[in-house]
C-alpha cells in the first residue's frame, strides 16, 4: 500500500473511532461533550463505567471530623490528585465456554439441572423449585432480575405473575416475542417473604448467573432493580441514580439498569422512565425505538 492510502486508511479508522465514541456518549443520555477545561461535576462522571467495587467512604462522617480550628482539613484539590492505591476488583470466575451455539445451548441445560439440586446456600431448604431461566440461548438481550417470587418458586418459570405479565408487554412492546429474549435472577431460589436475599447467597449462587450470561453472551444485560446491578457489577447505588445510565459488565457487555417491574406496578408513573431506558436499549441492539414508540403508548405500557 501506498503513503497516500496509509494516511487516508489511518484517518479513516480515526474517523469511526471518533464517530462511535461520540454514539456511544449520544446513546447514554449526555447533550454535551465534556470540556478538559471544566470541573468534573456529578452529572459529567464517565458514561461508561468499569463494574465499581465496594469501598468504605474515605469521608468520615461529620460526628468524626475533627474541629476545623484545631485540624483543618487538607485542601480538596490536593486530595484529587493523590494517586490512591487500586482497590481490589472481585475475581472473574473462569469460565469454560464451548465454541457452538449448540454445545453453549447443551451446557446451558447442563446447568440448570446442576441447579435443580443445589444446596450450597440456606435457600434450598424454604423452595419448592428452582428458577433457573428462561429464553432463546441465542437471546442477544439478556433481564436479570433479583430473585424468584412466590407464582415463580411454585412453577419454577421466573416472572409468571402480574410483573411477569408487565414485563412481557415491556419486552413485546419492544418488538420481541417472549422467548426470544432470556430472563434470569441472581438467586435461582425463593428468599423467604420475598426478601432481598442475603450477601452470602448472593455470593453461592452467582457463579450459575456468570456462567449463564458467559454461555449466552449477549449483546445486551438489561438489569430488573438495582440487585441485580449488585450481583453483577457490585454496586450498592440505588436503582433511581443508576438506571437510564449505561455500565458495563465484565468490561464489554452493555448494561442497562432499569425499574424492577413489580416496581412500576406500585408506581406506574415510572413505565414512562423505563420506556426512555429500554428505547436506548433498542437502539444499542440497533432496532429503531421510534417506530415502536407509538405501539408502546397504544398498551399504556
Ligand atoms: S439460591 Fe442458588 S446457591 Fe442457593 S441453593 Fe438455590 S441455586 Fe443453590
Amino acid at each position: 500500500m501506498s503513503a497516500p492510502d496509509d494516511l487516508r486508511s489511518e484517518l479513516a479508522e480515526l474517523a469511526r473511532q471518533a464517530r462511535a465514541w461520540v454514539e456511544w456518549v449520544a446513546d447514554s443520555g449526555v447533550d454535551e461533550l465534556p470540556r478538559a477545561t471544566e470541573a468534573p461535576s456529578a452529572a459529567r462522571q464517565p458514561v461508561v463505567e468499569q463494574p465499581p467495587v465496594t469501598a468504605p467512604s474515605e469521608d468520615a462522617s461529620p460526628a468524626t471530623q475533627p474541629p476545623v480550628a484545631v485540624a483543618p482539613r487538607p485542601p480538596k484539590q490536593a486530595r484529587a490528585v493523590t494517586p490512591k492505591p487500586a482497590a481490589p476488583r472481585r475475581a472473574a470466575p473462569s469460565i469454560d465456554v464451548p465454541d457452538t451455539p449448540a454445545a453453549r445451548a447443551a451446557r446451558l441445560a447442563e446447568l440448570a439441572d446442576e441447579v435443580s439440586g443445589c444446596t450450597k446456600c440456606g435457600l434450598h431448604e424454604t423452595r419448592q423449585n428452582t428458577v433457573f431461566g428462561r429464553g432463546s440461548p441465542a437471546a442477544k438481550l439478556v433481564f436479570v432480575s433479583e430473585g424468584p417470587g412466590a407464582n415463580e418458586d411454585a412453577q419454577g418459570v421466573p416472572f409468571v405473575g402480574k410483573a411477569g405479565q408487565l414485563l412481557d408487554r415491556m419486552i413485546a412492546a419492544m418488538g420481541y416475542q417472549r422467548d426470544e429474549v432470556y430472563i434470569c435472577n441472581v438467586v435461582k431460589c425463593r428468599p423467604p417473604r420475598n426478601r432481598k436475599p442475603e450477601p452470602d447467597e448472593m455470593a453461592a449462587c452467582l457463579p450459575y448467573l456468570h456462567e449463564q450470561l458467559a454461555l449466552l453472551e449477549p449483546q445486551v444485560i438489561v438489569c430488573l432493580g438495582a440487585t441485580g446491578v449488585e450481583g453483577l457489577l457490585g454496586s450498592s447505588m440505588g436503582i433511581t441514580r443508576m438506571r437510564g445510565t449505561w455500565k458495563l459488565y465484565r468490561g464489554r457487555i452493555p448494561l442497562m439498569p432499569t425499574f424492577h417491574p413489580a416496581y412500576l406496578l406500585r408506581q406506574p408513573e415510572k413505565k414512562r422512565e423505563v420506556w426512555d431506558d429500554l428505547q436506548q436499549v433498542m437502539k444499542r441492539l440497533g432496532m429503531d425505538p421510534k417506530a415502536k414508540s407509538q405501539r408502546s403508548g397504544e398498551d399504556g405500557d
